[in-house]
């Protein structure tokens, strides 16, 4: 596969301009997670307005791939219960990292179809979904 099927035209639009990448404020629930292996450092944020995530943001300094993702992410979870975002998170990790593709059923986020084939990539799409479930679990 090549690196023209990685970069997905969805995915390269969302690096270039990242959907809620904002400066979280200080009284969100929030998390902060690295990926050594390619250097992304990654802060993700919200609000819980009874069970529902409001004000989904994230901040750092991350490669293509986990901008990408965080944007997306950040938007897919809007208005979710918690219960939903985590079900959607883990789903979303298990098609990335398994033998199902990333059906239309994920939205733009199928857009990560192409990073499927590249292991070390598939760490910088999941880290953003990851520091979500962590924050969904600890950061309240
Ligand atoms: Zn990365």
């Amino acid at each position: 596969m090549s690196q023209d099927e990685l970069y997905h035209d969805t995915l390269l639009d969302h690096f270039r301009r990242p959907r809620n990448k904002r400066a979280l404020p200080p009284d969100a629930v929030r998390v902060e997670m690295d990926n050594p292996l390619c250097g992304d450092r990654l802060a993700l944020g919200f609000e819980l307005e009874g069970d529902g995530l409001r004000r989904v943001a994230f901040d750092g300094s991350c490669c293509a791939i986990c901008t990408a993702s965080a944007s997306m992410m950040t938007g897919a979870v809007e208005g979710l219960s918690a219960h939903e975002a985590t079900a959607l998170g883990r789903r979303f990790i298990d098609a990335l990292q398994g033998d199902r593709p990333l059906d239309a059923s994920f939205g733009e986020c199928a857009a990560f179809e192409g990073v499927r084939a590249f292991p070390l990539r598939v760490k910088c799409a999941s880290l953003p979904w990851r520091a979500l479930e962590r924050a969904l679990r600890e950061g309240r």
